[in-house]
């Protein structure tokens, strides 16, 4: 049975990944696959897209949408933050967070084992790792011991001491994260699936833009991450039969300025909160997701009005009218982008984006600083969009190029059907057979891109997605 090692580097472009500032990965690609129609998740987050890895599926199916997200059922005041330990333990015992089955419930009840190691908020590894503290899995998370379950903590400590500081931009994070697993997990607990999440570059991108010398020295460290993760996969992984694969979960747009939607909002006199969820009040998460507090389609209908007034939304989706158009006029269906779920936002918003290679695009002033100078991602640009996806090992076509489309969440189908494992029926993701070395017949292997347009008066929107089976994969998305 092959095992695996993922290792993703949050945030890489494709086109960083060149000979003259990535050349290990580059060597990756030419010993292995390169899905080059891989796409992110919509929206375009991180957090949603970890989930969406973790379940094999979509919104439509796993309920999490942004970072954060508003459910009465959790709190009717209150946006619960997934990023937070205390938010995600709390939320946990009200009602599940993940309304799909995750990749270590899948595994622990055939019998596999999952290891995860993860930089970024504390919140996260307990959603990648879902319930896995129950389920014999383990997890370290880079933001302190405290987060990380305890047999794998007391284990990576004793080896290897107190962690990296967890906040900022620290390159010897994802170094230790990866030594972590090499030298105390892998030998420890033997995983069949193990993940390693780098945080970067995403985070120097974010404060230095596409091409600033900090963001092009955080590429270079990736790919010296990915340049270690090979020296230990040829040293030992291969002959234990682990195969290697390296994802990003999105990309990145080139901040042109920001836009602050709270102060937006509060001066439009429209009644939206943006805190608290008040009665009689919309509730706003700037991100671009908006939920009525009370059932008040005539209030959905002004926000959204108002919204398409300004010149730096971009696109809108709503709830399904027909499958193409959402129910308030010029909006795209939430079914269309598999975001309908019902924790979903009554309304999501994206902020305006500019065609060119940069992706230009607003980015959302939540008030942590930033500058214009930094990139961004969120949005429905193809810059975002676009992801890496490399898998080598012997069971992988060896120098290949798929044009298959997929994404993050194919990529537990694939393992699972690698491993010989059911998939439960909520994965919308499917097996990328294309790439296997054996070859295989390829579900959904050539669904064309076709575009769709919408508009109400001035605003007009449109999508190009490639519709699949179960789900439709986004291409790109802009307005006028
Ligand atoms: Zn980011």
């Amino acid at each position: 049975m092959p095992r695996f090692l993922i290792l993703v580097l949050d945030g890489l472009r494709p086109d960083f990944v060149r000979p003259e500032i990535m050349p290990n990965l580059c060597a990756l690609k030419k010993r292995g696959s390169v899905v080059t129609g891989s796409r992110a998740q919509f929206p375009t987050h991180t957090r949603v897209n970890k989930v969406s890895f973790a379940t094999g599926s979509t919104p439509h199916h796993h309920g999490v949408h942004f970072n954060k997200f508003y459910d009465p059922r959790i709190s009717s005041e209150r946006f619960i933050d997934i990023g937070l330990f205390e938010e995600v333990h709390g939320a946990e015992h009200r009602a599940p967070i993940l309304t799909a089955p995750a990749l270590g419930e899948v595994l622990a009840a055939a019998g596999k084992r999952f290891v995860l190691v993860h930089c970024g908020m504390p919140g996260a590894p307990w959603l990648l790792n879902y319930r896995g503290d129950r389920l014999g899995h383990q997890h370290i998370s880079m933001s302190g011991y405290q987060f990380s379950t305890a047999e794998a903590a007391i284990a990576v400590e004793t080896a290897m001491g107190p962690l990296p500081a967890a906040g900022g931009i620290n390159l010897e994070r994802s170094r230790f994260a990866l030594r972590a697993f090499t030298d105390v997990l892998y030998p420890r607990f033997a995983p069949d699936v193990a993940l390693i999440w780098s945080d970067e570059p995403d985070k120097s991108l974010h404060d230095d833009g596409l091409f600033g010398p900090k963001s092009q020295a955080a590429i270079k460290a990736a790919d010296d991450l990915v340049g270690n993760a090979m020296e230990w996969w040829e040293r030992t992984g291969q002959k234990d039969g682990v195969e290697l694969i390296v994802l990003s979960d999105h990309g990145h747009a080139q901040r042109a300025r920001q836009i602050d939607v709270k102060s937006a909002i509060r001066d439009s006199g429209l009644p939206v909160a943006t805190d608290s969820a008040e009665p009689g009040r919309a509730v706003i998460l700037p991100f671009g997701g908006l939920y009525l507090r009370d059932r008040n389609p005539a209030l959905l209908e002004r926000i959204a009005l108002w919204l398409q007034e300004q010149e730096w939304c971009g696109p809108m989706f709503s709830d399904d009218l027909d499958g193409i158009t959402g129910v308030l006029p010029g909006t795209f269906s939430k079914a269309l982008v598999s975001i309908d779920h019902p924790r979903a936002p009554d309304l999501v918003f994206t902020t305006q984006r500019e065609d060119g290679p940069e992706g230009k695009g607003i980015c959302v002033d939540t008030g942590g600083g930033g500058g214009v100078w930094g990139s961004t991602h969120g949005g429905l640009h193809w810059s975002e969009l676009r992801t890496v996806m490399v898998a080598a090992g012997p069971g992988f076509r060896e120098g290949y190029e798929s044009g298959v489309p997929g994404g993050m969440i194919d990529i537990v189908p694939t393992l699972l059907d690698r491993l010989g494992i059911q998939r439960p029926g909520s994965m919308a993701g499917r097996p990328l057979r294309d790439i296997y070395g054996d070859g295989g017949d390829q579900e959904d292997a050539a669904p064309a891109a076709e575009t769709l347009s919408v508009s109400n008066g001035a605003y007009r929107q449109h999508l190009t997605l490639r519709r699949l089976a179960r789900r439709n994969i986004v291409e790109t998305g802009w307005r006028e």
